[in-house]
């Protein structure tokens, strides 16, 4: 019998169950591609619960313990002591989602000799040492697709939050009271007409270019795998073969690649230094792929009209990091991809995955990161490991 951890975030302060906006989520079966969504035998859980939080478990309780498996949940992850690092060194399974990461490094990975499986209820495993789980003979797993359309969605509404000045006019009118005209445009631009680049052009960047070609603005990107012909002239996108000449040529830029040793620090002084003065970023994908503190220099300066976040380092980050009070900023907590649509999807996902592994049956190539002594699957389309 198998012992799985869930490191999960903090149930709502106001309760668990929370009340519901909503009686029900759009069902999805399939993605752009032709992937199909989860596929558990069953799921215990009602689309459109919180699940991502401790008391909702991800669905899971039911399932492993009528299987005699044992299961913890918790969101205690950081700090001497902590119940991740008394329960890690007899698991077999660590779950854990991005918004609120476990973050499984050299020593904790060294610490649980039983460990063989990361899932990550979600996408992007950067918070798994992935040198250490390769030499370790671990698996690890995410669930692909399954919050890629949420956050191509709330990167499109950040570059408009931003381009158009949204939440200081929402101040004016709600936390000040006032009626000021002047003072809510004096940033407010439209998106229309600009160059907006996407570093990254995978399921979550191809899926911005996609929602963005409406708004009649000239498309561009840089990825280490070039698009399709077609693809790339049904979106009119202009194709950058490095960073550098991505971010010289365009206003708005929104991040989708994954964390790994090519992206760390990418955007610096220097980087961001190329851009033209005004620029705005979105970054939905990792923080750690952009300087902190250059990012905020950029915002002093100008030579950056805005900086939108959904992802931060460390997460929760402390409450003097210097992006909860820099300027020009429309940041949001790390949320993007666990709406309630998307936990339906990854609770689900981490669901199959688990089916398949205790059964011994194969996880699919496409939920793979880490497996058989290397990068597999995305992962070694999407990640490298320092050499
Ligand atoms: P994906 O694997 O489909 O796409 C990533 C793309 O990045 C690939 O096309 C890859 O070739 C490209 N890439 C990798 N390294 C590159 C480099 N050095 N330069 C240029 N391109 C490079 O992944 P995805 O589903 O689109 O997700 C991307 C990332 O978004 C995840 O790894 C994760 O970090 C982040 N994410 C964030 C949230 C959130 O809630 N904010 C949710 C899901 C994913």
């Amino acid at each position: 019998m198998a012992k799985i951890l869930a490191v999960l975030y903090p149930d709502p302060v106001g309760g668990y169950p929370p009340q519901y906006a909503r009686d029900a989520i759009p069902t999805i079966t399939g993605y752009p591609g032709g992937q199909t969504a989860p596929t558990p035998q069953a799921v215990d859980f009602t689309p459109g619960q919180l699940l991502g939080c401790v008391s909702g478990e991800l669905g899971l309780r039911r399932f492993l313990e009528e299987r005699g498996h044992t299961f913890v949940v918790t969101s205690d992850k950081e700090g001497a002591g902590c119940v991740l690092d008394r329960e890690l060194p007899d698991s077999d399974v660590v779950i854990s989602q991005p918004f609120w990461p476990a973050y499984l490094t050299p020593d904790r990975i060294t610490s649980a000799p039983r460990l063989r499986l990361a899932i990550t209820a979600g996408i992007g495993s950067d918070h798994v040492d992935l040198p250490s789980a390769i030499s370790h003979g671990m698996t690890v797993a995410e669930v692909t697709y399954s919050n890629s359309i949420s956050v191509s969605e709330h990167a499109v509404m950040q570059i408009l939050t931003l381009v158009h000045d949204y939440l200081p006019a929402h101040e004016w009118v709600t936390a000040k009271q006032g009626w000021n005209i002047a003072d809510s445009v004096s940033r407010s631009y439209d998106l229309e007409g600009m160059d907006v680049g996407v570093l990254g052009a995978g399921r979550i960047g191809q899926a911005v270019l996609r929602r963005l070609r409406p708004f009649d603005v000239t498309l561009h990107y840089c990825d280490v795998h070039r698009l399709p012909k077609d693809v790339e002239e049904e979106l009119a996108l202009t194709y950058h073969p490095d960073a550098r000449s991505l971010a010289s040529s365009i206003d708005v830029l929104s991040i989708h690649t994954p964390l790994h040793p090519q992206t760390q620090n990418l955007f610096d002084d220097e980087l961001i230094g190329v851009m033209k003065r005004g620029s705005y970023i979105v970054n939905t994908a990792r923080a750690l792929i952009v300087s902190r503190d250059a990012v905020v220099r950029a915002l002093d300066s100008g030579r950056l009209a805005g900086y939108a976040g959904d992802v931060w380092y460390p997460q929760p980050p402390p409450s003097d990091h210097p992006w909860r009070t820099m300027p020009h900023e429309a940041m949001t907590p790390h949320v993007a991809g666990t709406t309630l649509s998307a936990q339906a999807r990854y609770a689900a996902g981490t669901r199959e995955i688990l089916e398949n592994w205790l059964d011994g049956r194969p996880v699919r190539p496409e939920y793979l990161i880490v497996d058989g002594g290397g990068l597999a699957g995305t992962g070694a389309r999407s990640y490298t490991v320092a050499g």
